[in-house]
């Protein structure tokens, strides 16, 4: 159990941003190669030893929880990779205060697991789809297996999973074209769409700024295949601005690009290995993994933690917009997608 620091006040950082949700890496490893995440050469994998174990990442979790975080969410890599990861979800499920656990997956290993992460007691998952095509998913991630992610999000519709999302990074040139197409497959599936735009983090070897198709655009391909669109509104913490067909189809998308969020971002990310990243932009972390190993108090921990939260000074994707410096630092390991947990 994690000692109480009821006594803790809200963890605000420089810019007022609570300390909110926490992404936890489970593995750095993937199946997949993504164009726009990870390089496409062999990687150097973390060692295994490196990675923190089912009870660290427990007690971490629930060190965040008590200083006011309510949601986890389990990424990589591909975090379906990390064996007997229900496991995992029957341990963090369980800890008080803990209002929301996710998961988000690339689906490929999902359809077996599905059933035994509900059972476990993982409440949401985001499947990643940027594709109905078999071709384009082998050029976009290097790798087979579109049938399987496929039959994965019926897996877990089929387990009872309610409220699914599916990502999509939309690439110029890529899947541009399939955004109606994309859209109407979430609408039979019942799920909700979120179109992300392609941004500049390190692993995207071949990012470049006409590659991005901006949250404008995407709007117009919509609206162009099905006529006017409500909402757009305020968004609270949430990354994605909220959308609606006429027919009521939610959809979201994710500008982090063109405009983003950064005055509201709640988020921050525990690699694999326990660094802890306030930014996807930042260079340096913080280790998690030494105090927790030479055996600091909850207390402690609990304290570094709110400390540097309250030092929390980061906005990298508003600054790299405001400066014009997008792409800068592309190809930069500090950077990846795959090790920081997108
Ligand atoms: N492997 C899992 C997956 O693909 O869903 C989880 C980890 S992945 C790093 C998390 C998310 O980051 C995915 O939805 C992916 O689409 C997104 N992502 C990775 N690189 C990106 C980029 N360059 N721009 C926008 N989103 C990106
Ligand atoms: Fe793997 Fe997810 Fe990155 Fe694709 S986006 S390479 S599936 S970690």
């Amino acid at each position: 159990m994690v000692e109480s620091v009821e006594s803790a006040p809200p963890f605000l950082d420089r810019h007022g941003r609570m300390l909110g949700s926490l992404r936890l890496s489970v593995t750095d490893r993937c199946n997949l190669r993504c164009q726009y995440c990870m390089p496409a050469a062999s990687y150097d994998w973390l060692p295994r030893e490196d990675l923190l174990s089912f009870e660290e990442l427990r007690r971490l979790a629930a060190l965040f929880v008590s200083l006011g975080a309510d949601q986890v969410r389990l990424t990589g890599g591909e975090p379906l990779l990390r064996r007997d990861l229900p496991d995992l979800v029957r341990k963090l499920s369980g800890i008080p205060g803990l209002r929301d656990l996710a998961l988000t997956t690339n689906g490929l290993l999902l359809a077996p697991l599905a059933a035994p992460l509900r059972a476990a007691g993982l409440q949401r998952i985001t499947v990643s789809l940027d594709t109905l095509r078999p071709d384009v998913f082998e050029r976009v991630s290097r790798r087979k297996g579109h049938a399987e992610v496929l039959a994965g999000i019926d897996a877990a519709l089929a387990a009872g999973f309610r409220g699914l999302k599916l990502d999509c990074v939309v690439m110029r040139g890529m899947n541009d074209d399939e955004i109606p197409a994309l859209l109407d497959y979430a609408r039979a599936h019942g799920a909700e769409l979120r179109f992300i735009e392609y941004m500049d983090v390190g692993g995207a070897q071949h990012w470049k700024p006409e590659r991005v198709v901006p949250a404008a655009e995407i709007l117009q391909h919509i609206q162009r295949a099905f006529g006017p669109v409500s909402g757009g509104g305020a968004q609270g913490a949430a990354p994605s601005t909220p959308w609606r067909l006429q027919d009521g189809t939610p959809f979201g998308i994710i500008a982090s690009m063109s405009a983003p969020f950064c005055g509201a971002c709640v988020r921050s990310r525990v690699t694999a290995d326990g660094h802890w990243f306030h930014c996807l932009y930042a260079r340096e972390g913080f280790d998690l993994r030494a105090p927790l190993r030479a055996g600091l108090s909850d207390k402690e921990l609990a304290e570094f933690i709110g400390a540097r939260w309250r030092e929390r000074d980061m906005q990298g994707a508003l600054d790299r917009l405001r400066a014009g410096s997008h792409g800068a630092g592309e190809g930069d390991a500090h950077y990846e997608m795959h090790v920081r947990g997108g």
